[in-house]
């Protein structure tokens, strides 16, 4: 029998519990599955998404694997007992609603729409161009990033990527390297954000990333709020020189009711709605990833300690 807690906020329990139970027996995995233990020490897998930050994980001491019910590691990293390895949720629900967002915010800044809203003027010269006359980059091109400038690319948009990793044989044209952030930057019209939230990727947009951008691209940053430089890209729009950012991470959230993105006209801010984790599509991956490290094929979408990530 595998011994496995589900530790996440109450209200989800509920929901996952029949649902993940179906997902394991459909594995072939015999389990325990648990919402509270008196012995910490017997569980074999952990299926978690925190309700608190001060959880202490050090009291599982068999613990085989922590499968997170998020995609962004950042959190779970910063939980100083830390020691087990941790996988991340790739779910193709949330995929499909990352692709969602992101596509319709693509085509929110491609067809200039906030421009209509209310303009109580009859514009002309202002149909926008097709697809294939605006670049669109993509900073980030893992799982959601390469989800999201494929469908980007069947709409039509010139699609190119830049990753810490230089792909090759993509299905676009790909980039790497400082030399290549700056390319990518001054190719692109939109720039969508999909990185995760490390040493390396702290402030990211910052006053150079800015400065190499073309004038009037638009950013949409769905990835972490800790990858914009938030003075950088204030000035970027005050000045022109950005044309519109649709924001949905933040350094603090909930955004600060005093921020200035509240009030700067050309920032879109979403909650961080962009995708969340689908529980039935999710319960399938806890399963099949967790039946892995049972049958000793090894977990998938573990988390490298060193790059964090
Ligand atoms: P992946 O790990 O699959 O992809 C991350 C991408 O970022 C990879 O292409 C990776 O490069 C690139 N990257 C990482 N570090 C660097 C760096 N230093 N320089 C350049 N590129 C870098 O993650 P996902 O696609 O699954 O998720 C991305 C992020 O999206 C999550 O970490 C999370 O923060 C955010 N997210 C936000 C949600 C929301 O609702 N707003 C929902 C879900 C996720 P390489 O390919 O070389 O490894």
């Amino acid at each position: 029998m595998i011994n496995i807690l589900f530790s996440a906020r109450d209200a989800l329990w509920p929901q996952y519990q029949p649902v993940l139970i179906d997902a394991f027996a459909k594995q072939g995995l015999e389990v325990n599955l648990m919402r509270e233990t008196d012995a910490p020490e017997t569980i074999d897998y952990l299926v978690y998404a925190p309700a608190r930050d001060d959880d202490d994980l050090s009291v599982f001491t068999n613990l085989k694997l922590i499968q997170s019910l998020w995609a962004g590691p950042d959190k779970l990293l910063r939980n100083k007992t830390l020691t087990q390895p941790l996988a991340r949720m790739v779910d193709p629900g949330m995929t499909q609603g990352m692709v969602d967002y992101v596509l319709g915010h693509i085509l929110r800044h491609h067809l200039h729409t906030d421009t209509f809203a209310q303009a109580e003027t009859w514009l002309t010269d202002v149909a926008p161009p097709l697809p294939a006359e605006r670049t669109v980059a993509f900073l980030g091109i893992g799982e959601l990033g390469m989800a999201c400038a494929l469908a980007a690319k069947a709409h039509g948009f010139n699609v190119i990527g830049w990753s810490r990793s230089l792909k090759v044989d993509a299905p676009i044209a790909c980039f790497a390297g400082d030399d290549g952030l700056i390319e990518v930057l001054g190719q692109a019209d939109i720039i969508v954000t999909l990185m995760p939230a490390t040493p390396a990727t702290d402030g990211i947009i910052g006053i150079d990333a800015v400065a190499a951008m073309k004038d009037g691209a638009a950013l949409i940053n769905p990835g972490r709020g800790e990858l914009i430089d938030d003075d950088a890209l204030l000035a970027g729009l005050r000045s022109g020189k950005i044309s519109g950012a649709t924001l949905d991470v933040f350094r603090e959230e909930p955004l600060p009711l005093d921020h200035p993105y509240w009030r700067e006209p050309s920032v879109l801010i979403t909650p961080h709605i962009a995708s969340e984790t689908r529980i039935p599509t999710a319960s399938a991956v806890v399963a099949a990833n967790i039946a892995r490290d049972v049958r000793g094929e090894g977990a998938l979408y573990l988390v490298d300690p060193a790059l964090k990530y």
